[in-house]
């Protein structure tokens, strides 16, 4: 169960699906400097199209910190080409394209990698980090082509669509746990990482179409200034389209949302540049070279969706407990069990050994085990309706990153160490395969809407029932 994400193809496969990301807590005064970077507006551009981030959480300074660790795990996580020779190119190209985008005067420190991936697709973490498949440098028609996929993920960068999601989501679920679980804190080691980093990964990187759009416009304006063909922008996604014409669309598409009317925008664009100049440049003997060598690449095979859960089945829980003491709770857990804590002391997951799966796209989420944290919400705890209500307010949140989750069974009550409590049952994809059960239990408390959530494959459900709810009685709310 992801907490917050999935969507359907990843670094690995799905792309953007990245699995990365951070949280902070950071409240700077953002806005100010920001509104002051963007007064400053590139010559010749009077008819273009401004644009600028929308508003943000995070300062430039946090786009970095947070790029900058979601790609050292990227790097690790993901099959990188290790073609020196194609990260060079990539990096000059990336150059040529980056000194022409707008960032408001701030020093993102690009880099840009290769990843041995044949799925088209590309992604850009904040601060900087571009990642490109080896399919999207397969699948151009030339250096233009390329470029204007580069440019597009430059621009999601310059826009800081990233963090702008991340801080929407904040708003919407202060409390969920993942600003506080991966940034700065090193307690649970590598998999705390993941697990966190998964979470994160999905906010950072799930763009709306309304960005989408944004990041074809400002792309075609840098394409424009760095001496491409503008329309190779338009090219590209009209040739992606064409064809996966009745085939799956390609995972450029899961994780950048086609926008309507996306080729139309892009054409409007490059009138409001002045037109295609006579001398943009196409393509180069260099592409050509590069491209050759990509194709020849070995080819890295991307575990099947699920696969890694398979060999990887946890043993049963074990019926001795070991104690877990938050902050606000104590509980009881299998002693074969982990524990993930966020760093902010708001949430914690357990799961045993092999409980924490790649879900097959390079994500790790949480197959088997338990998830603890505290949505914001206020209200009497003694109040069902307002108990009722917080909670479908977490569910909806749960199901808008989980798009295939269900509500099997609505609220019920019960009673947690002696307080109102609410239990939901839910069915989601597992990312071990297959269908997942989630049972969700809620309570209202002073720091607000405290839900386990009880994570198992619906075939192996009944295995865990009764372990879960020995974990539940074992509650004590202590203060
Ligand atoms: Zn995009």
């Amino acid at each position: 169960m992801s907490i917050w994400e999935s969507k359907s193809q990843t670094v690995k496969g799905r792309c953007h699906r990245w699995l990365w990301a951070p949280r902070g807590h950071h409240r700077r005064a953002a806005g100010f400097f920001l509104s002051l970077c963007f007064l400053s507006i590139p010559i010749a551009s009077a008819q273009r199209t401004q644009l600028k981030p929308g508003w943000n959480r995070f300062s430039p300074q946090d786009d970095i910190t947070l790029g900058k660790r979601a790609a050292t795990d990227a790097e690790k996580q993901l099959p990188l080409c290790n073609a020196p020779r194609v990260d060079a190119y990539l990096t000059q190209l990336g150059t040529r394209l980056d000194q022409k985008l707008p960032t408001g005067g701030v020093p993102y420190p690009f880099e840009f990698h290769c990843v041995n991936d044949k799925a088209i697709n590309a992604f850009a973490l904040p601060g900087g980090y571009v990642f490109v498949n080896r399919g999207v440098i397969e699948a151009a028609d030339n250096e233009a082509q390329l470029a204007a996929v580069m440019a597009h993920e430059l621009s999601h960068v310059a826009l800081r669509h990233g963090t702008n999601q991340a801080t929407k989501a904040m708003l919407a679920e202060t409390g969920l746990g993942i600003f506080g679980a991966v940034f700065g804190d090193s307690t649970g080691g590598a998999l705390l990482t993941q697990l966190g980093s998964f979470t994160a990964g999905g906010v950072l990187l799930r763009y709306s179409r309304t960005a989408e759009s944004q990041a074809d416009v400002m792309g075609t304006q840098v394409l424009y200034d760095a001496g491409y063909d503008p329309r190779a922008m338009a090219q590209f996604f009209e040739k992606l389209e064409a064809e996966t014409k009745g085939k799956n669309p390609p995972e450029f598409f899961s994780d950048h949302p086609n926008p309507e009317h996306r080729v139309a925008r892009v054409d409007e664009e490059i009138d409001k540049l002045g037109g295609v100049p006579p001398n943009a440049k196409r393509d180069s003997a260099e592409f050509e070279a590069i491209k050759r060598e990509v194709l020849a690449l070995p080819v890295v095979k991307k575990p099947a969706r699920g696969a890694a859960s398979a060999v990887a089945t946890p043993g049963p829980p074990s019926r001795n407990f070991a104690e877990y003491q938050a902050s606000s709770y104590m509980l009881k857990y299998p002693d074969n069990w982990k524990q993930y804590p966020d760093s902010n002391g708001g949430g914690v997951s357990f799961a045993p050994e092999g409980g924490v799966v790649d879900d097959g796209s390079g994500h790790s989420a949480l197959a088997y085990g338990l998830i603890i944290g505290v949505a914001q919400a206020k209200g009497d705890p003694n109040d069902w309706n307002a108990l009722k209500s917080a909670t479908s307010q977490v569910i909806q949140d749960l199901q808008r990153s989980n798009p295939s989750m269900k509500i099997t069974r609505q609220g019920e009550r019960l009673r947690l160490n002696g307080q109102p409590g609410l239990s939901t049952y839910l069915s989601n994809a597992s990312p071990a395969g297959g269908q997942e059960t989630d049972w969700v239990v809620t309570v209202l408390r002073p720091e607000g809407l405290v839900y386990f959530v009880c994570v198992a494959p619906q075939s192996a459900y009944d295995n865990y029932d009764k372990t879960f709810s020995s974990v539940l009685d074992s509650v004590r709310f202590t203060k």
